[in-house]
């Protein structure tokens, strides 16, 4: 169908036409999609003055009224889930189905911090020497910076958007350079549900990282929420640093998927192909290295080959297509490297591991039997390749778990609960999933430990990455 794309900056509520442009590409395809605008320095300030300009309005609105623009963004997106799927599938490339479930859980944010919105929690008690009254109460922090990456163009904006607005900040919104179309599109439905004009805003800067900094920079900024790469969250940390900007990142993942030797196989396998091909592996979540019980290896690994061999790669918008293109061919070369340099270390190859010839920025469905000193292991690899690493002790899995940087998501697979459990409880991660591949939902507070992040979003804490704690005492 053909879809109607919003292409330029959005300001104090209205489309603007930016200094410059970006070419937005179809990595399916090779071709051009649409150039969108991009902001020059004064066009980043104008969005800073906007929010700044339109925070203590928008703080004094009803919790009530704020909810009520959310639930709207949220009938409104599901309306349009198949266009939105479409325009999702065309710039990132990821599979239609794939899309559609995407805009469903992004859609999700809305609806439940609509829900959140009307039920900010405070506390009044008494001091436990008598003294005074203990009033805490939570306020919006202010203009907030949204940064998001590309593998989730919908969700990644909603899940900060939604508590965001919820609190009564004002936002600027700045989508990754690759998938700006998505964000743009949501930015429409809020402004469409009533959001008021300043409230919402979204640019594209010229030089990301020298006019991310300046607004960071600008003390009317208060806020960041960022999601992406490790790499760039540090960068932004230390940034932050300068004018103590309240910060919360969430950043890379490195899972671990975890089957013990009482594990239904079947199953596992089938919690195996979501974690790890949900977005053809281009997820925070996806699991990246699969670590099975010696007992069991040959079983899992001829399994999990099988179900991705039957796998059918093509357009994500082509009929059928199970396993779409990476979102530009530099992504993809990086997973071919990764393999090639695994190989080259001693990696066995079960399947796939050959670029397919061609415009499309496809890589094929891989697995790998690795040693646990195998170099792929320490990388986040952001693609179809399933490495299998084996073990004989559940001592030795939760190490092997645990080796890494990263600590966002861990799965674990057995019938014994209590073992699973006690596994889960030891594995550093942010979330663990029990018998399941997928675990993310807007009631539950997403996020990571150790270097995947601080904060936590979505849950009854992703409210609070946008509010301040007020204690004010009270003599009686
Ligand atoms: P990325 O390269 O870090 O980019 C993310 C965003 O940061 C983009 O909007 C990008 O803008 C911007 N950016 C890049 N350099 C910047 C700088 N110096 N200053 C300010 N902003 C800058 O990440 P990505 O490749 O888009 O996304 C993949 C990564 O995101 C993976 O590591 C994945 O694990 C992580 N991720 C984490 C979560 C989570 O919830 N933990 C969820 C999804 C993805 P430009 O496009 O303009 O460069």
């Amino acid at each position: 169908m053909q879809l109607e794309l919003k292409t330029d900056l959005f300001i104090a509520g209205q489309w603007v036409k930016g200094a410059g442009s970006l070419p937005v590409m179809n990595p399916s395809t090779g071709q051009l999609i649409a150039d969108i605008s991009t902001a020059d320095q004064e066009q980043c300030d104008a969005a800073v003055t906007a929010a700044h300009d339109a925070f203590p309005a928008w703080a004094k609105t009803s919790p009530r009224s704020r909810s009520e623009i959310l639930r709207k963004a949220f009938e409104i997106m599901v309306a349009e889930a198949d266009q939105i799927a479409q325009l999702i599938s065309m710039e990132n490339g990821k599979t239609f189905s794939d899309a559609r479930g995407e805009v469903i859980y992004a859609a999700e944010f809305f609806r439940w911090f609509a829900e959140e919105a009307v039920r900010t929690p405070g506390d009044f008690r008494h001091a436990p020497s008598g003294d005074k009254r203990i009033l805490v109460t939570h306020q919006p922090i202010g203009v907030s910076l949204l940064i998001t990456p590309w593998n989730f163009p919908a969700a990644m904006a909603t899940r900060k958007l939604g508590p965001a607005l919820a609190a009564g900040c004002t936002v600027i919104l700045k989508a990754a350079s690759e998938t700006p179309l998505t964000a743009l599109w949501i930015v429409d439905i809020l402004q469409r549900a009533g959001v008021p004009a300043g409230v919402v805003n979204f640019i594209m800067p010229e030089k990301t990282g020298a006019m991310v900094s300046r607004m960071m920079h600008d003390p009317r900024v208060r806020n960041l929420s960022f999601t992406g790469s490790t790499e760039v969250g540090r960068i932004l940390l230390k940034e932050s640093a300068d004018l103590v900007l309240r910060t919360s990142l969430e950043l890379g993942g490195n899972a671990p998927f975890v089957v013990l030797e009482d594990a239904d196989i079947d199953e596992a396998v089938k919690g195996a192909m979501i974690a790890k091909m949900r977005n053809g592996g281009a997820a925070c979540t996806a699991a990246n290295r699969f670590i099975v019980a010696e007992s069991v290896a040959a079983e899992f690994t001829a399994k999990l080959t099988q179900s991705m061999a039957d796998l059918k790669m093509a357009d994500g918008l082509s009929e059928g297509a199970q396993l779409g293109a990476s979102v530009s061919r530099k992504e993809r070369d990086k997973i071919a490297e990764l393999v090639s340099a695994s190989v080259a270390a001693g990696a066995e190859l079960k399947l796939g591991g050959v670029v397919p010839e061609g415009d499309g920025a496809f890589y094929p469905a891989t697995v790998l039997a690795v040693k646990s000193d195998n170099p792929i292991l320490d990388h986040e690899v952001f693609g179809p390749v399933a490495p299998i690493v084996t073990f004989s002790s559940d001592e030795e899995a939760i190490a092997l778990a645990n080796a890494t940087e990263y600590g966002l998501i861990a799965y674990v697979y057995s019938q014994d609960l209590k073992r699973s459990i006690r596994v889960a409880e030891a594995i550093e991660a942010g979330m663990v999933a029990i018998n399941r591949g997928v675990i993310s939902d807007p009631a539950a507070p997403f996020g990571g430990v150790k270097q995947s992040g601080l904060g936590r979003e979505g849950g009854f804490a992703g409210i609070h990455e946008f509010l301040e704690t007020k204690y004010i005492g009270v003599e009686i």
